[in-house]
């Protein structure tokens, strides 16, 4: 049989079935049910919060809470010019306008140096994003933050367990977000949650998750809310997830550290990064193919292809995005270097050290 790599793969091996089962035998699918907040309360404990909101996607996650905040038309939120579509779209259903700021080469995030000069006085907010799994430089994000009264709200969706300064993403500014779609390092199939220390922001949040439905005011409506609920079944999946994630995470760093090791010496090739303070969970195994590679990225990709290899190349940047066209001025050049040389390779938890291999052996005798 031809062999068939995938890139991401849930692995659902633990307690998913049974807690699944119960839902089914109880009749509690629907969101109301035990599970929905135990996944809240123990997730967002997980990464060091108070409060968790869990919701039907990582992208809804950032919209919740850009308008728990109280985000509207007229505001600005500044965002990396790499990330993936969902960060800008969040922005955009709030009315707001999304103001880029360049990669830094060293981590690929959004580079704190350059956020000042793109502070006005409509600016509300800042959402860096941990891509790939690789923290943000959260210290001067949240300094610079402060400095100007904005919050801060992490799109964490590839960053589950990732750790800046021995503190877990999700938790370093006023609210963090994360997604569970099927190929994210925890997953409920589809689903996120939004997790914060701030109790009011979480109960805000909460109403607005269900048409603004108050038990204190049945049918009676303040705010026009949104449907953003997580089934108890989507939760059931993702305790069991829970109950196994440092497993999980630990699988992924492991497999990153063999395919560090066998390709480091690979001429034309740019390792994933990894600064000494972060603690970088790989969600992708990424790297940069560079012009003395023996190939192009492109033409990589169709001989992994070729071989049952599945990759992906980098996000295209938010400026290039037809959508935007003429949404953003000022240059992007990291943005668009990564865009153009970045691949990721297969992370899923599933893979094992052969499977490592026969990617790199695949790559190297390209
Ligand atoms: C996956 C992802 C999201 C969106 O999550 P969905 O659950 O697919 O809506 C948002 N931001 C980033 C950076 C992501 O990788």
């Amino acid at each position: 049989m031809k062999k068939f790599i995938p890139i991401a793969e849930p692995l659902l091996n633990g307690n998913e079935l049974k807690y699944v089962q119960d839902c089914i035998k109880t009749g509690w699918i629907s969101s109301r049910g035990k599970y929905v907040e135990e996944f809240e309360k123990k997730f967002s404990k997980y990464c060091g919060c108070r409060s968790g909101v869990a919701v039907n996607s990582g992208t809804t996650a950032l919209h919740l809470a850009l308008a728990s905040l109280g985000i509207k038309k007229g505001d600005e939120v500044i965002i990396p010019s790499f990330t993936m579509i969902s960060t800008a779209g969040a922005v955009v259903y709030t009315g707001a306008r999304p103001v880029l700021v360049d990669a830094e080469s060293k981590t690929w995030n959004i580079n704190p140096d350059k956020i000042e000069e793109k502070i006005t006085r409509n600016t509300k907010a800042i959402v860096p994003v941990h891509i790939y799994g690789h923290p943000c430089e959260m210290d001067k994000i949240v300094d610079i933050a402060k400095d100007h009264d904005l919050y801060v709200i992490e799109d964490a969706a590839e960053s589950h367990g990732a750790e800046y300064r021995g503190r877990k993403t999700g938790g370093l500014g006023d609210i963090g977000c994360f997604s569970f779609y099927g190929n994210k390092i925890l997953t409920t199939g589809e689903g996120g949650m939004l997790v914060t220390n701030n109790e009011e922001v979480a109960e805000t949040a909460k109403l607005l998750r269900d048409m603004d439905f108050d038990k204190r005011r049945p049918y009676k409506y303040i705010k026009i809310g949104f449907s953003y609920r997580m089934s108890n079944v989507q939760a059931a999946i993702g305790l069991a997830q829970l109950e196994r994630v440092d497993k999980l995470v630990k699988i992924r760093i492991k497999n990153a550290k063999i395919y560090n090791s066998l390709l480091s010496d690979v001429k034309g090739i740019t390792l994933p990064p990894e600064m000494d303070y972060v603690k970088n969970v790989y969600w992708m195994y990424s790297i940069l193919i560079e012009k003395d590679f023996k190939v192009t990225r492109d033409e990589l990709a169709k001989i992994l292809g070729a071989k049952g290899i599945m990759t992906r190349r980098f996000f295209f940047p938010m400026h290039k995005q037809p959508i935007f066209s003429r949404m953003f001025s000022g240059r992007y050049p990291v943005s668009e270097e990564l865009s153009k040389k970045g691949i990721n390779l297969p992370s899923a938890a599933t893979l094992k050290a052969d499977d490592v291999k026969y990617v790199v052996n695949s790559v190297v005798s390209c």
